[in-house]
């Protein structure tokens, strides 16, 4: 079985040298693939809609370096013009399926582009319009492209596998609406003019979802994973289930804490002992572990603290031998479930 770990795409205009904290889900799918020997390839997935035609990547580039992350994999961008003709194929194998529908629904509207913002019944529109920037709205009745989601938050999870799930998953699910509106006016993206809806596109939560499933694919991977943070999952997970019968790749989510990386780097000893790198790797592997990391000074302390008295080392080595004896299978799984109980028994000083 071959699989493949990926981040869910990070929107490529915000990485820059002051971004430290967006570059984490890559370190953490780049240090499972890393430590797992079992056909896991990792992949670096990048949101390019907030790009302007002439942008220059250097800033991604120049951060990527600084931060330590090793150009060991490889890169994937969502603008990929296949990717957007699988996207549309995708759209109508699951319209013709009944999983996703275009129907005309009561609408809130723009103002500004007459563009549906959100359904009349979730009662809230966004407050600027995504397309031309009016925060003005009306309510009207026109074509649509909706997700139906099921009432059974239990069928939900079926549609990916999701790790370290917050502790009020399951309630995030319930309290999805009976529908979801997924064509809305954006100015880059899958465009769903051939859908017969002009100017709207898809969801850039669904394409999110959609580009992990797509990157499996295009590796010949059984399983597609990404990397989120934990607070976001239900931002992105859900939205792969109006595409659930269509003989995708199985795919996953892993949800990893957010770290103090900025109070981490601010002590310039941290990174002078032990090199960029492993400063950041050992960030992914703690955010495995489902604590809550940021705003707390006793644990930037701690990771200070272990940085500092040459723990690292050990406790990678330790990581490693211990995911090599690990009974729970090969691959994803066994890389990540053997992270998140190893490296904070290591911290502390205990044999896994
Ligand atoms: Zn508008």
């Amino acid at each position: 079985m071959t699989e493949i770990i990926s981040n869910v795409p990070i929107n490529i205009a915000a990485v820059n040298l002051g971004s430290p904290g967006k570059l984490m889900p890559l370190h953490v799918a780049s240090l499972v693939a890393a430590l797992s020997k079992n056909g896991l390839t990792s992949s670096v997935a990048w949101n390019t809609g907030a790009l302007k035609p002439n942008d220059s990547l250097l800033e991604k580039e120049q951060a990527t370096a600084a931060y330590g992350l090793e150009m060991g994999y490889q890169e994937d961008f969502d603008c990929n013009p296949a990717f957007k003709v699988w996207c549309k194929n995708a759209i109508e194998e699951a319209l013709s399926k009944g999983t996703l529908e275009i129907s005309s629904c009561r609408v809130i509207a723009c103002r500004g582009c007459n563009s549906p913002l959100s359904l009349d019944a979730s009662g809230v529109a966004p407050d600027v319009c995504g397309g031309c920037g009016n925060s003005e709205t009306f309510v009207t009745d026109t074509m649509v492209l909706c997700m139906p989601i099921s009432n059974w938050p239990e069928e939900l999870q079926l549609a990916a596998a999701v790790y370290n799930q917050p502790s009020n998953w399951a309630g995030q699910l319930a309290s999805l609406p009976e529908k979801m509106l997924i064509s809305k006016p954006r100015l880059n993206g899958v465009s769903l003019e051939d859908f017969g809806l002009p100017g709207l596109h898809l969801d850039p939560r669904v394409t999110n979802a959609a580009f992990i499933a797509y990157q499996a694919i295009e590796r010949n991977a059984d399983h597609g994973w990404a990397t989120l943070a934990s607070e976001h999952l239900y931002k992105v997970a859900p939205f792969i289930y109006g595409f659930r019968h269509n003989y995708w790749p199985r795919i996953g989510y892993i949800g990893i804490s957010k770290m103090p990386v900025n109070e981490v780097l601010a002590d310039p000893q941290n990174v002078a002992e032990i090199g960029m790198t492993s400063v950041m790797q050992t960030l992914a592997a703690l955010s495995l572990d489902g604590k809550t990391w940021v705003n707390n000074p006793v644990r930037v302390k701690e990771i200070t603290g272990h940085i500092q008295r040459h723990r690292i080392e050990k406790l990678f080595l330790t990581s490693i031998d211990a995911l090599s004896k690990s009974q729970s299978g090969p691959g994803f799984r066994a890389s990540v479930i053997g992270l998140a109980k190893a490296i904070p028994l290591a911290l502390k000083g205990t044999k896994p």
